[in-house]
């Protein structure tokens, strides 16, 4: 065993844990590699929605870890949640973002929601419901802003109108928080309210789910709202407060869409150092050439990196800071692109073993892809990052 092995162990022995989140770490890594990774090629090759794997984490009551005690859970720090995301998306991508896109929805009830609201809904998500956040639409991706879904107040109810695509989790989600614009309010951005669509209410149907490129075993769909009576309790905010909701949960989904490509790239970079020290081609083993060195080392530096600023920003946000706005956009668009490449490089140091199904880097190759498109496409995260050096 290379003394270089140990550099990413020595590195997560440094995460900030107690006692307890490291047991139970111990238990999602047993989970992982004893349950969800040997389902992953099957999962990938059908499509199929890995309920399986969902079950699976529901007994070990995962979901729970980010519902407040009063409401059924046993929070723990955001740190330990971000090491299950990289621990669940390592075996098996797909799962991993099914499972943190339950935190992604849920994270504004915790935050925003009343009192009322948390005691109704946030128990179900504790129990292991599912949940999904809806916010882009056919002509609103990069600009969201562009949303046309309406709400229109009607009495005690909010009056839904409209569609969603892309929405992860959306066809299997108990509990859909969906964005839209405030009827009567005329700024565009003043107007986004958020509101809460429960699985099965009349007049919201699932359109079709898409065929990808990776990931495929979650479910990404495209939802329609016609005439879709929501109780007004449901309201999360006022209406018109959507934005400052929506930018705030983005602010705390970004760190882990890093951590679920961090965990991509963990799996292919090990997957790379396993096979080149073990094929051997023209009388030694691959990784004896300096050039094969040369492309571990930026692997394994990028990615030593990347991991220790996921660690970063989850100390920054377990010790309660606010404004970590471009710390999150770094961190997202560095992880990403260390995936893609990781990914990418982990294929090429396979050969045209790479390319085939038999080994896992060519399902991670086509994995690592969303997480660089996905909660702001990367040519976005430059533009804000860079932004924020503007001086005004
Ligand atoms: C598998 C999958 C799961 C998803 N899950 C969810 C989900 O759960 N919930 C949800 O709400 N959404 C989800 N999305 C949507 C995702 O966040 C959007 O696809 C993404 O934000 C980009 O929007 P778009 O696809 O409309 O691309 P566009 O915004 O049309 O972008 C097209 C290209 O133009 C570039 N571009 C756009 N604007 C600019 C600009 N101002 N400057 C420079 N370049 C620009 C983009 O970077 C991109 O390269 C998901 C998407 C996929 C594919």
């Amino acid at each position: 065993m290379g003394a270089g092995s140990s550099i990413l162990d020595r590195l997560d022995e440094t995460i900030v844990l107690s006692p307890e989140e490291r047991i139970l770490l111990e238990s999602v890594r047993g989970l992982a590699s004893d349950c969800i990774a040997p389902a992953a090629e099957r999962y990938d090759r059908t499509g199929e929605f890995p309920s399986e794997n969902v079950a699976a984490i529901n007994a070990l009551g995962l979901n729970a870890m980010f519902v407040p005690e009063v409401f059924g859970g046993t929070p723990l720090s955001y740190t330990c949640y971000l090491a299950a995301v990289r621990l669940i998306s390592a075996a098996c991508a797909a799962t991993g973002i099914i499972w943190a896109t339950n935190f992604h929805a849920m994270k504004p009830l915790v935050d925003f929601g009343t009192q009322e609201q948390k005691v109704r809904l946030l128990p179900r998500i504790a129990a292991g419901g599912l949940a999904a956040l809806a916010i882009t639409e056919p002509q609103a991706g990069s600009d969201a802003t562009a949303m046309t879904t309406r709400f229109t107040p009607d009495g005690d109810h909010v009056v839904v109108n409209g569609g969603k695509v892309f929405i992860t989790n959306g066809d299997v989600a108990d509990l859909l928080l969906v964005f839209g614009k405030w009827t009567g309010i005329d700024d565009p951005r003043a107007a986004i309210t958020a509101l809460i669509v429960e699985k099965g209410t009349p007049g919201f149907d699932i359109l079709r789910t898409e065929e990808k490129l990776g990931i495929r075993a979650s479910s990404t769909a495209a939802l329609a709202f016609a005439d879709c009576r929501v109780p007004r309790a449901n309201l999360l905010g006022a209406p018109g407060a959507g934005l400052k909701l929506l930018l705030a949960s983005l602010n705390t989904s970004r760190p882990s869409v890093a951590a679920h490509a961090l965990g991509i790239a963990r799996a292919a970079f090990e997957d790379a150092v396993t096979y080149v020290n073990e094929r051997k081609q023209g009388g030694r083993r691959v990784i004896e050439n300096q050039g094969i060195q040369f492309l571990l080392a930026d692997m394994a530096t990028d990615l030593a990196l990347a991991e220790a600023w996921l660690w970063h920003v989850g100390r920054l946000v377990d010790a309660g800071a606010s404004d970590f706005a471009v710390e999150a956009s770094m961190l997202k668009l560095r992880a990403s692109d260390v995936a893609m490449r990781i990914a990418t490089d982990a294929v090429q140091l396979h050969g045209g073993y790479g390319y085939c199904r038999d080994f896992r880097v060519e399902r991670l190759f086509r994995d690592a892809k969303i997480t660089q498109i996905w909660e702001g496409t990367n040519q976005i995260h430059r533009q804000f990052i860079g932004r924020s050096f503007l001086e005004r």
